[in-house]
Formats: C-alpha cells, sequence, structure tokens
C-alpha cells in the first residue's frame, strides 16, 4: 500500500514490537539474524501474534534494546520451556525418584525446578569441585544424594545442569534441604 494511500492517523506507529508501549527509550531496528532469534523466541513464548507479524516480511522492526535482550535471553527461555514441559511430565519426575535429569531438575533437591523458582545455570566447573568438598564436610543424607549425583555426571557445564538458587546456599550454608524435604525417603 502506497503510504499517501492511507488515512490520516493511520500511519504506523513507531513503537516496540515487543512491548507495544511507548516510552522515551531509544528504538532500534531489527536486523535479519536479529529477526530470526525474534521468531525463535516468540515460538517459545506463544507470542504467535507477533509470530506472525515478523513473518509478514514488515519493512523494519523496531524494538527496545531493553525488550530485545530481556525477550530473546536464553535463561530466560529455557525457564519458559521447563515451564511449558512441566505439566506434561509431571507424573513422571516425581521428586527424587525415577530418571535424573540434569536439564530440567535441581540436582540438588531432585526436584523439577518450575520457572516460578529461582534458577541458576551451572557455568563454572568448579562449582561441582566446591560441592563435593562441601558433601564430605556435611556428611548426611543429602551430602551422599548429592555426592553420588554428581559423580554420576562428568562435565555439570556441559550436561547444562541447574540448581535453585534457595538449595545452593542451603546446602552451602550447611541447612536442610527444603524443596525435596518432603519427598526425600517416602513415595
Ligand atoms: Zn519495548
Ligand atoms: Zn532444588
Amino acid at each position: 500500500m502506497d503510504p499517501t494511500d492511507r488515512q490520516p492517523g493511520a500511519q504506523q506507529l513507531q513503537i516496540c514490537v515487543i512491548c507495544e508501549i511507548p516510552t522515551s527509550e531509544k528504538l532500534t531496528k531489527v536486523s535479519d539474524v536479529g529477526l530470526e532469534t525474534l521468531r525463535t523466541s516468540c515460538e517459545i513464548r506463544h507470542r504467535y501474534n507477533l509470530l506472525e507479524f515478523l513473518s509478514s516480511e514488515p519493512a523494519e522492526v523496531l524494538v527496545h534494546g531493553s525488550c530485545r535482550k530481556s525477550f530473546t535471553r536464553s535463561s530466560e527461555l529455557k525457564k519458559i520451556k521447563l515451564q511449558l514441559d512441566y505439566p506434561r511430565e509431571r507424573r513422571d519426575l516425581r521428586c527424587a525418584s525415577g530418571r535424573f535429569s540434569w536439564e530440567t531438575m535441581c540436582f540438588l533437591c531432585a526436584c523439577p525446578a518450575l520457572s516460578n523458582s529461582d534458577i541458576r545455570l551451572v557455568h563454572r566447573l568448579e562449582l561441582g569441585e566446591h560441592l563435593m568438598a562441601r558433601c564430605a564436610e556435611r556428611a548426611d543424607d543429602w551430602a551422599v544424594v548429592v555426592s553420588g549425583r554428581l559423580r554420576g555426571c562428568i562435565d555439570l557445564v556441559a550436561e547444562e545442569a541447574i540448581y535453585h538458587k534457595e538449595c545452593h546456599s542451603r546446602f552451602v550454608n550447611g541447612l536442610q534441604c527444603i524443596s525435596g524435604v518432603t519427598s526425600f525417603g517416602r513415595p
């Protein structure tokens, strides 16, 4: 459509396609590569309207830098995937039983890491060594379970192992496990 044919007031708003809220933040044009990332993020986030718009080869796509960052942040997307997968797998992922999945379960309490909990991804190999040392110090039931689990994993970083921030701080501070406490040793 020729822009001059448009009704007055119908001109396209210069607006961030992600939040659709006009703010004082500067808008930036998304590159082709950026569009691809946005589309992938839309699929994960189930933002189908936006996906449709992005796939319609718009002349330009404007976003806030901050919106794009949080919209495409891989740790956020991972959390969303976990949340979406959870209900489907709920029956199979009983706490502290069944097969352990490094990518979807906290390796400390063995509970599925839900998106509404504070989840951390293991970034440094030293974390595993540090926790093994803690296991030796604690020498309690929880330490035995965790050390057994850690021994079964060669590379926590490569496994994309995750854990609850809360569980980690409880573990290193000598406290008992909260998330898994109801399930430990019980059916
Ligand atoms: Zn925005
Ligand atoms: Zn946990």
